[in-house]
């Protein structure tokens, strides 16, 4: 089914997972979805190697959701450097195994490429690929969007526009960045409210669940880390264990209070932890 038709009355529960190394064999990550799939979300979201060019395992992750579990697939596609033969081939693929759903994405610039070698490229940005998938037809597309606004962006306002040119290009559904603070969504929304902007959201969240992942929050995609959030960090950061529990029930609270705000959609940040993705979606399975 299209991801587009997913959204009416119920919040729309999705998670997300990233494939093995290209180089890694492929079944690394059978158990992981079948762990997952055993949740029964409304879709399952699978990565895209950073960088571009390469599909890695991603098409053929999807195909094994679609088909084999009969869960919704949603194919992640980075066009940034990448050339409109490439993007088609993976087009053509997952045409093929009737996977009917792609989130466009830039993708981060990989690094040693310049934004002069960028210019070149048939792709600047996400909204160049949402065009050119609507042209090749058939497929339901989502576009990512950035409650604390995109690192590059030029300032908030901006961003926003931005975000309006890519849903005006044809993107059915948006998937947010994580966050750690809700009120940081709201404002958020409010800004799309005030813009007229009316496509659903899937809210996107990680449980932090070790301190590596800080790093990658702080570093990757700038989402700042609330003083709730340092005061565990600080006092649990050393203990796994506790950190983990902690970590699951901060989102869990996230996730309450923003089915109880009545969000689209919730997408949870799996990081390939189905015992984690179990715990919080079985404890909100009667709220959804
Ligand atoms: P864009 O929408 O193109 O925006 C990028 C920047 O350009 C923004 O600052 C925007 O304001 C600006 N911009 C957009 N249009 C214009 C314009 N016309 N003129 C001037 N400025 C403009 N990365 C991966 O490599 N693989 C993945 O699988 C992946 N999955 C993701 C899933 C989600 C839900 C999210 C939120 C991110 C994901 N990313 C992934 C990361 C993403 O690729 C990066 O955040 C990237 O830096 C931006 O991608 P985008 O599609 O949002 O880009």
């Amino acid at each position: 089914m299209k991801i587009k038709n997913l959204y009416s009355d119920k919040p729309v529960i999705s998670l997300e997972i990233f494939p093995p190394k290209p180089e890694m064999p492929v079944d690394t990550i059978y158990d992981t979805i079948h762990e997952l799939a055993d949740l029964k979300p409304d879709f399952i979201s699978v990565t895209y190697g950073a960088g571009g060019s390469d599909a890695g395992h991603t098409v053929e992750i999807a195909d094994l959701i679609q088909n084999k579990y009969g869960i919704d697939a949603l194919a992640h596609l980075t066009c940034i450097n990448s050339t409109s033969d490439q993007i088609d081939k993976v087009l053509y693929k997952l045409r093929e195994a009737n996977v009917e759903n792609v989130l466009a994405l830039r993708g981060d610039k990989p690094h040693g490429i310049s934004d002069i070698d960028l210019e070149n490229s048939p792709y600047t940005y996400a909204t160049d690929l949402i065009e050119h998938i609507k042209e090749f037809g058939e497929f339901s597309i989502g576009a990512a969007c950035y409650p604390e606004y995109h690192p590059e962006a030029e300032n908030k306002v901006a961003d926003l526009k931005n975000l309006k040119t890519k849903v005006d290009s044809g993107a059915d559904f948006l998937i947010t960045q994580l966050f750690l603070d809700n009120n940081d969504f709201y404002k958020f929304k409010e800004n799309l409210d005030l813009m007229d902007l009316d496509i659903p959201i899937s809210v996107g969240i990680m449980p932090v669940i070790n301190k590596r992942q800080t790093e990658r929050i702080t570093q990757l995609c700038g989402a700042k880390i609330p003083d709730k959030f340092k005061r565990i960090l600080d006092k649990y950061g050393d203990n796994p264990r506790a950190l983990e529990d902690a970590g699951i029930a901060y989102a869990t609270n996230q996730i309450i209070d923003l089915l109880s705000w009545g969000v689209d959609g919730i997408h949870l940040y799996t990081m390939n932890k189905p015992h984690v993705a179990r715990k919080i979606v079985e404890s909100i399975s009667s709220i959804v």
